[in-house]
């Protein structure tokens, strides 16, 4: 039987949209097959860009780097929670859900459709702290969302998450696909990088 892979991940491009304080990234050919006899790219960018994973030293005093965090975090059951047409997120959008310690949450605004227009980063829905708090309460291992943020200043959400050392996916996309599925599992995996966030590639397998 083929497997069912689904790619939550946007494509890293040279138009990469970036949070309006941020540089924007640099991704450009530095070599030509023509010109040098090879193919090479050259990336420059901030770490919060794109599909990636905020580590708990991102808002959290002496808290882990991507680089510490170990590779059993980075994969487990998974659960979409559809919260379409929300402004703010309440803890009773889980009350369906059975949710088990170390599970993986994934929250379905709609708005990875937006992602490349200024109404993604100025109008996102963030979530509440009830549902933060609850959350943490289940254990969970990882939350993600096709948004560019939980939250926003003065960031309660991250706080709340990454002072349990549960992970953040931002800029998730192709949620969509994941409405029908009774069952899934999520895999994320950022690069190992020394710093507070990382691009990764993020997959859900259809069981
Ligand atoms: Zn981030």
């Amino acid at each position: 039987m083929t497997r069912r892979l689904i790619d939550l991940t946007h494509t890293f491009d040279c138009a990469m949209p970036a949070f309006p304080a941020d540089p924007h990234a640099r991704l450009c050919q530095i070599a030509t097959l023509e010109g040098n006899g090879f193919n090479e790219f050259h990336l420059e960018t901030n770490l919060h860009i794109g599909t990636h994973i905020d580590a708990p030293f991102h808002m959290i005093d002496g808290g882990n780097l991507i680089s510490d965090i170990d590779l059993s975090a980075l994969s487990g059951r998974g659960h979409l929670i559809d919260v379409r047409g929300a402004t703010s997120f309440p803890a009773e959008v889980l009350d369906e859900c059975q949710i088990n310690p170390g599970d993986i949450v994934l929250f379905f605004s709609g708005f990875s459709e937006y992602f490349r227009m200024p109404r993604y980063y100025n109008d996102y829905p963030e979530f509440s702290l009830a549902l933060a708090d609850r959350l943490v309460t289940a254990g969970v291992r990882m939350v993600g969302m096709d948004t560019p943020s939980p939250d926003r200043p003065p960031f309660p959400i991250h706080k709340t998450l990454l002072s349990r050392n549960i992970l953040i996916i931002e800029n998730l996309t192709n949620l969509e696909h994941l409405l029908k599925a009774p069952q899934f599992t999520v895999q994320a995996y950022p690069l190992k990088l020394q710093a507070d966030a990382s691009p990764a590639r993020v997959i859900a397998e259809v069981l």
